[in-house]
C-alpha cells in the first residue's frame, strides 16, 4: 500500500473520483518507480451515510515483484469511512452521524492513536 499526501481529486461524468498524483510513484518497500496495472472501485464512507466511489491505481514494482494500492491520505487503510467522516463524527457535534455509540467510542480511540 502506498499513501500520498499530494494527490488532485476529480469526479468524472460517472460520478465516480480519479484520484491523480503528479508525482511519480514510488515503491515502499524497495524504492524503485512503480508501473500502472490497472485500477479497482473502492467506496468511502462519511460520517453521514453518503458513499462515494474512488478509482483507487493499482501499482508494481518490477524490482521486487511487489503490488501496491495507490490510496490518497484521506482514507484509513482497511476502514470504510473517510478520516474527515471518522473526525466529523467524533469531534463535530453538528454532524448527524447515525452510528452505534459504540462506534464513536472505538473511533475517538483510534484518532487518539489508543487503537
Ligand atoms: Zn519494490
Amino acid at each position: 500500500m502506498l499513501i500520498i499526501e499530494q494527490y488532485f481529486l476529480y469526479r468524472s461524468s460517472t460520478h465516480v473520483i480519479h484520484i491523480t498524483n503528479d508525482n511519480e510513484p514510488q515503491c515502499p518497500a524497495c524504492g524503485n518507480p512503480l508501473r500502472f496495472i490497472g485500477t479497482y472501485r473502492r467506496k468511502l464512507r462519511d460520517s453521514e451515510y453518503r458513499d462515494d466511489t474512488f478509482i483507487v491505481r493499482k501499482l508494481r514494482c518490477d524490482a521486487c515483484k511487489s503490488i501496491h494500492a495507490e490510496l490518497p491520505s484521506l482514507f484509513i487503510p482497511y476502514k470504510q469511512y473517510s478520516r474527515k467522516g471518522m473526525e466529523d463524527a467524533v469531534y463535530n457535534p453538528n454532524t448527524s452521524f447515525s452510528g452505534e455509540e459504540s462506534t464513536i467510542r472505538r473511533w475517538r480511540a483510534f484518532l487518539s492513536g489508543h487503537y
